[in-house]
């Protein structure tokens, strides 16, 4: 009979992922090796074992990849349950196809892991299973227990059924969330639980006036504009000075509190890998100055941030993700938002969510409308106390 593990066993096999995949000669789905030169930024989210993991991210860094093989690794060593969400079926398909299935076909240990069951949806890794699911199918709420849940690509999903999981971690010793995804709109998806993390960002120094900071992008305020984008060179945003591929490979993730949080997060932009030249980011830049992008794809999938602004294109499947069955409580104040024109367009609703919305002619009876209470915006401040409103002052109000 085997000895109960130590928390010390445990962590040993934890942090002996990095031996792992060295040790195996760990291939990508392409059959290349892993390698960590190019993605440093990504070492210490792979050791991380917070149980509560926030990554908010721009395409393409390699944190799916990083996923895929945590997952196997913590299954096989932990024995541990997984259930990977991503928004649709489809994505379920072609991700499990086209990305973990080629992954397993690359590394014979990994084969041999999942040997005993390989489908789309379900595998076998050792003794334990990981499970793959979409958020928008009817499957989606699956009756069975996980020890983690992984949440990709977040702010595409069913936000319901992706907090409904949560409920598949009851009976775990483990409990944990993992969620990535590039952000969309502030408050939002993987920006909610960023807010509540403690915010890691990667910081290098600059080798001319040793100052530390993160790459950013700003071209309004130069003291936070990491690129030059006349020279198209990374730049200290201190002293000016030209940042070498070199002297952003060596950097260090450092917590913007100190305070304990429930959630451990990383922002990962593409300026912080040296694969991503300050050209590209100057030439995406430009698309969008050439309105061949928008805004809100450069921040979201270039920086890794969230986009509020006039240029926000908000998808079908966001306004759908975020519909519920729950019956609103009328708790707290409602707040009614005006858009004025020809006539008055309304939406109100409180912290829980709208409750409603539609147009009406008027903002209050008088005798010249002769329109009852009911037909008038004033309606909505009288049947709820203590609501506000908030009305566009420079609109359309030219009646015919
Ligand atoms: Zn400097």
């Amino acid at each position: 009979m085997s000895e109960p593990e130590t928390i010390k066993d445990i962590s040993h096999k934890t942090g002996g992922i990095i031996a792992w995949m060295l040790d195996n000669k760990i291939k990508n789905e392409k059959g290349d090796p892993i390698e960590f030169r190019d993605h440093p930024f990504l070492y210490d989210i792979y050791l991380d074992q917070s149980p509560n993991l926030v990554v908010t991210k721009a395409a393409q860094v390699g944190l799916s990849t990083l996923e895929i093989f945590r997952n196997h690794y913590d299954a096989k060593m932990m024995k541990m349950d997984i259930i990977y969400t991503l928004p649709t079926d489809q994505d379920v398909s072609i991700f499990v196809g086209g990305k973990v299935n080629r992954i397993i076909a690359n590394n014979p240990c990994m084969l041999e892991d999942t040997k005993d069951k390989d489908t789309i949806e379900q595998k076998a890794i050792g003794l334990s299973m990981e499970y793959f699911r979409g958020t928008w199918s009817k499957k989606a709420a699956i009756m069975i227990t996980a020890d983690r849940l992984v949440h990709d690509e977040k702010d595409s999903s069913k936000q319901d059924v992706i907090a409904d999981f949560q409920a598949r971690l009851q009976h775990s010793k483990f409990k944990q969330t993992h969620v990535f995804s590039h952000p969309s709109v502030p408050n939002n998806g993987v920006d909610m639980e960023w807010r509540i993390s403690d915010q890691k960002e990667w910081f290098i120094e600059c080798p001319h006036c040793k100052k530390e900071q993160y790459l950013s992008w700003n071209t309004e305020d130069p003291r936070k504009m990491s690129v030059n984008i006349e020279t198209e060179e990374y730049i200290c945003k201190k002293c000016g000075g030209v940042l070498s591929d070199d002297n952003r490979r060596h950097g260090r993730w450092v917590r913007k509190t100190n305070q304990p949080v429930k959630w451990s997060g990383y922002h990962v932009s593409m300026m912080m890998s040296p694969m991503h030249s300050a050209k590209s980011i100057v030439e995406k830049y430009n698309e969008v100055m050439n309105q061949k992008q928008t805004m809100d794809y450069f921040y979201n999938k270039i920086l890794g941030l969230p986009y509020a602004g006039g240029g926000n294109s908000v998808s079908q499947d966001m306004i759908l993700g975020r519909v519920t069955d729950e019956t609103n409580q009328y708790n707290g104040r409602i707040v009614i938002g005006v858009d004025t024109g020809i006539k008055l367009r309304y939406v109100y609703g409180n912290k829980q969510g709208l409750l409603g919305y539609g147009e009406c002619d008027d903002y209050t009876p008088d005798e010249v409308n002769k329109l009852p209470l009911e037909q008038t915006l004033e309606y909505f401040l009288k049947k709820f106390s203590n609501s506000i409103m908030v009305i566009d002052q420079g609109g359309d109000i030219y009646r015919k």
